[in-house]
């Protein structure tokens, strides 16, 4: 009999929870983010107000992305967009023109002083574009890049600035413990050993903060194939170098990194996650997990 009358006050209520779990679902801000590390950056500082979609999804190669339909409904649909820049999507500008949406696009990296696509080792003239997107690979870009999110959401949502701001605070400080882990677990890497080999040139501004050099057959985006020179190139460097950390990439082909690895007998030390995070069943589901999946096998094949 209690139990009944439990089961029937629940049933009573449910309608109301129904009417106030959706008022609250179309109260909460649209938001899109272009890629899914700016997703992740953008949900820990939009938190329960926001709902985040993100264009390419995990493990997707931003460079060569292909928006759909669907992609130019959840940006006609957004009250805010979140975009990296700095050439990064190369598409983005038609999708957002097809799509007709009002909704501010906001370029996450302003303020953040871009590395210059130098080519590096490889020098391809057909890259477009002349700075570096891969500002995330250094904690101290992704904390700009932060509070330019936080900024942003304020602007489309004035009442969840306190929200909005406590937020920030709270992911800035585990981002400044996650800054301090990578500096000092690659100063303890003798620096004669932090020679890095991925497929696309995609940790420049991992390399300039925290000490690495890595090469890379790819240039910065990934529609360039690498010619037979410019492999030729790495596999003498590796040799001569003695090259221990060789690492594929989550967005890309790994072929051609394994052809390097076979032709030198260095050893592959895993992937490495450039441009994307993973699925939540992955390593990387989260930036924060990206940055330290990097770290730890980075750690781990330089010292080995
Ligand atoms: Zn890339």
């Amino acid at each position: 009999m209690k139990r009944y009358a439990a089961v029937a006050a629940i049933a009573a209520m449910l309608p109301i929870l129904l009417v106030a779990s959706h008022a609250s679902a179309q109260e909460k801000l649209k938001v899109v983010a272009s890629f899914s590390i700016l997703a992740d950056l953008v949900k820990n500082v939009g938190g329960d107000r926001t709902v985040v979609a993100s264009l390419v999804g995990p493990n997707g190669n931003a460079h060569i992305y292909a928006p759909s339909p669907a992609d130019a409904k959840k940006v006609a649909e957004a009250d805010v967009v979140f975009i990296n820049g700095l050439g990064f999507e190369g598409w983005i500008e038609r999708l957002v023109k097809a799509s007709a949406t009002k909704a501010p696009i906001i370029v996450a990296t302003n303020g953040i002083k871009p590395r210059e696509r130098a080519g590096g080792n490889n020098g391809h003239a057909h890259d477009h574009g002349r700075s570096d997107p891969h500002v995330w690979q250094s904690v101290a870009n992704a904390k700009t890049m932060v509070g330019n999110i936080r900024e942003a959401l304020i602007a489309v949502d004035p009442a969840g600035k306190d929200v909005y701001r406590s937020n920030a605070a709270a992911y800035l400080t585990k981002l400044d413990a996650l800054q301090r882990e990578v500096a000092d677990v690659i100063a303890r890497i003798p620096a004669d050993r932090r020679r890095v080999i991925t497929s696309h040139d995609a940790f420049g501004y991992f390399a300039d903060a925290y000490g690495v050099t890595f090469t890379a057959p790819q240039g910065v985006s990934t529609d360039a194939e690498a010619s037979a020179k410019d492999i030729a190139a790495i596999i003498r460097q590796i040799r001569q170098q003695r090259i221990s950390g060789v690492f594929l990439e989550n967005v890309t082909d790994p072929r051609l990194v394994k052809q390097i690895a076979s032709e030198t007998g260095a050893r592959v030390g895993g992937t490495l996650y450039s441009d994307a995070l993973t699925d939540e069943h992955g390593d990387a589901p989260t930036y924060i997990d990206l940055i330290r999946h990097n770290l730890k096998q980075l750690a781990s094949a330089l010292t080995g």
